[in-house]
């Protein structure tokens, strides 16, 4: 792992130009048609929470190298980058049809391993996932977002981060979006140490960032 910089970015994230505009960027194949400019592709914010977080300038921790239990993986968007700078990534996802793209990610990328599994019965993947994860990663846009990231704490190593990212709509989509944030944080804090979170907008609409510590 590098020396931290000034730069929210971890090792083996960029900030490069694609035809005159900078973005984000890692180094791997292209997955869902971005940019590329030789071995580096475009990371998009709008497509990616994550991407938002570092876009917005949130504190993550990530450094890169770093072992990473991804929650929500998708057909593979955002986890296909988490795999291109950090270590060993698994990547979990219950509806089987996005978990074929996300298959088509891991081919080019050793270190990513694919989990068709529920993220509120981690008992399902326990046998897979090392003990002691750097980093847990979630976005799986569900009701009971808090409780799925409890659930999974048992995962972290002792002072590893959470990096949340909270639909209010999948909570209820009733409800003012800023009370639903109100109460995930609440229950979050029965287990993690919030360290900041921040509306996901321009981006995402309705989500809240989080960057928790086990
Ligand atoms: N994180 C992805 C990305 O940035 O590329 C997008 C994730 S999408 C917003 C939410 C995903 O979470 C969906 O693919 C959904 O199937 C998955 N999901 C929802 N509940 C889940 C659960 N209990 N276990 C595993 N995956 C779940």
């Amino acid at each position: 792992m590098g020396v931290r910089t000034m730069s929210n970015l971890p090792d083996g994230v960029e900030r490069r130009s694609f035809d005159g505009t900078e973005r984000l960027a890692t180094r791997g194949e292209p997955v869902y048609g971005e940019p590329t400019d030789g071995e580096w592709r475009a990371w998009n914010p709008d497509r990616s929470k994550l991407g938002a977080m570092l876009e917005l300038g949130m504190d993550t921790g990530l450094e890169g190298g770093e072992t990473v239990l991804y929650l929500g993986a998708a057909s593979g968007t955002t986890v296909s980058h988490v795999a291109d700078f950090a270590g060993p990534t698994y990547a979990v996802e219950f509806a089987a049809r996005p978990a074929r793209d996300l298959l088509d990610a891991a081919d080019s990328r050793p270190r990513l391993f694919p989990l068709l599994a529920d993220a509120r019965k981690p008992e399902e993947y326990g046998h897979v996932v090392e003990s002691d994860v750097d980093v847990v990663v979630q976005d799986v846009a569900t009701r009971g977002q808090a409780r799925v990231a409890l659930e999974n704490r048992q995962f972290l190593a002792d002072g590893g981060r959470l990096l949340l990212a909270v639909k209010a709509r999948s909570e209820d989509v009733t409800r003012d979006p800023s009370e639903v944030f109100t109460d995930v944080r609440e229950e979050l804090e029965t287990g993690y140490e919030i360290l900041e979170s921040q509306r996901l907008e321009p981006y995402h609409a309705d989500h809240l960032g989080i960057v928790a510590r086990s």
